[in-house]
């Protein structure tokens, strides 16, 4: 049992928590932070689950946090992995149209990308043949990013730690079951201990809407957890393109469909995916041990009924999207991308991942962009789904800006 004291308590060591701890540092707002996650390790949820891939800022409306914080942190966490020497492949991105009808997002997300700072080009079928021989366009038509990289996000999250312990921050790990007292600046841990903090930034991630009642905040929202696995090329396969390879994604959900990703070191392991299946329980990686009946039905419910009104286009994502755990229909979208690809080049990977969407019950749509509510002495951070990671230097001045007016320190 222990009791401890700190200006600024974290709630959740992922990416985001870490690079918020950094940040408190760099700009001296205080060295008395203490980050509290309830495993005994970092990065065994989605910020040690992703793809790795450091997006370069297309997908995102001008405007919206993502789009702010995007190109920014992309290139602080290229500088801060380079400056480490830890594995980066800096292969850029190819985006084609699979359909025809989809050409002319093309254009969209051009514009997107130049308004938002990123940089973006137009392929034809031979410039798109030079970066990958086999991938297909069904227009001719690409859009090549050449800043986006693949890092090994384990291995930035472990680094990250390390780096901030060496600089006086507390970590508390393994502490699960513990209660917020948000009126006395408190939580009481499941031990009998404490924690005394004068603000709290909750990052829990796939947790955060839980942690978040409580203290008052986000009742509007529930989480819609998507499980997203991946299959990879085998060795063998004599097709191991090079750099990412993306479909258009549909802009109606914060999915961006399977894709092909290279390794960010030199193995040549090329992922496929990841899916987007609703899962059934928030921490339900494997098999049905974490499954939460309770919440699988009511979000059975949720689907059904955005799958009855379609809004925001739902059903094209169910029809697209929901069943691509099924092999033969991640082939075909696999091939829709690289027609050589056959069922017995790839295999299934260990790597799966569950992404942290929220659900908002007034507008009864997924929200597509970062939530950051002030509460009672505390931040929440809801919804930090992609491109979190990337952009987690960025996000993490940001939540720091929001709160530095009300931030009570010492
Ligand atoms: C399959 C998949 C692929 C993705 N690909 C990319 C990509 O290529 N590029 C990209 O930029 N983003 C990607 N993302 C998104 C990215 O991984 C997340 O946006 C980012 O990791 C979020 O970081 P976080 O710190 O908010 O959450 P997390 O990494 O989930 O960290 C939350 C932490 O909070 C802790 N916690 C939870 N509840 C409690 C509690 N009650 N008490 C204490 N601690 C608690 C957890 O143990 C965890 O360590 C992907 C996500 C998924 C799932």
């Amino acid at each position: 049992m222990s009791h401890h004291s700190c200006d600024v308590l974290i709630v959740g060591g992922g990416m985001v928590g870490l690079c918020l701890a950094h940040q408190l540092l760099e700009r001296k707002i205080t060295s008395s932070i203490t980050v509290l996650d309830k495993e005994p390790g970092l990065g065994r949820h989605s910020s040690g689950r992703n793809s790795g891939v450091l997006h370069a800022g297309l997908y995102y409306k001008p405007g919206s946090v993502k789009a702010r914080v995007c190109v920014g942190g992309a290139r602080r966490l290229r500088a801060w992995v380079q400056e480490r020497g830890l594995p980066m492949n800096a292969c850029g991105k190819v985006i084609v149209p699979p359909k025809l009808e989809l050409d002319a997002q093309l254009d969209v997300l051009a514009e997107r990308g130049t308004a938002n700072g990123a940089t973006v080009e137009f392929l034809d079928e031979t410039q798109l043949r030079h970066l990958i021989p086999e991938a297909r366009s069904a227009s001719g038509r690409a859009l090549w990013s050449p800043n986006t990289a693949v890092v090994k996000p384990l291995d930035v999250v472990i680094r990250l730690e390390q780096e901030l312990r060496e600089q006086g921050v507390s970590f508390v790990k393994g502490c699960s079951g513990w209660k917020a007292k948000p009126k006395c600046r408190e939580l009481l841990l499941a031990d009998g201990g404490s924690i005394n903090y004068s603000h709290v930034i909750n990052c829990a991630g796939l947790q955060a809407d839980r942690v978040a009642y409580p203290f008052g905040v986000g009742h509007q929202y529930t989480l819609l957890p998507f499980k997203g696995l991946y299959w990879q090329l085998k060795a063998n396969c004599p097709i191991q393109p090079r750099t990412n390879l993306y479909p258009v994604p549909d802009l109606n959900v914060p999915f961006l469909g399977v894709h092909f990703t290279p390794s960010a070191d030199t193995t040549p392991i090329v992922s496929i995916g990841p899916t987007a299946t609703p899962a059934f329980g928030r921490e339900n990686y494997r098999g049905l041990q974490a499954i939460e009946p309770g919440m699988a039905a009511k979000n059975i419910g949720l689907l059904a009924r955005q799958y009855l009104n379609n809004r925001g286009g739902f059903r094209r994502y169910v029809h697209e999207q929901a069943f691509l755990t099924l092999p033969p229909l991640l082939i075909r979208a696999a091939q829709e991308l690289i027609p050589a690809v056959r069922p017995n080049n790839i295999e299934l990977s260990q790597k799966v991942g569950i992404r942290s969407q929220l659900f908002n019950r007034q507008t009864e749509r997924l929200e597509d962009d970062f939530l950051c509510i002030p509460g009672p002495s505390s931040t929440h951070v809801l919804n930090a789904i992609s491109p979190a990671f990337t952009a987690s230097f960025a996000l993490a001045d940001l939540i720091i800006d929001q709160a530095l007016p009300v931030l009570n320190l010492g």
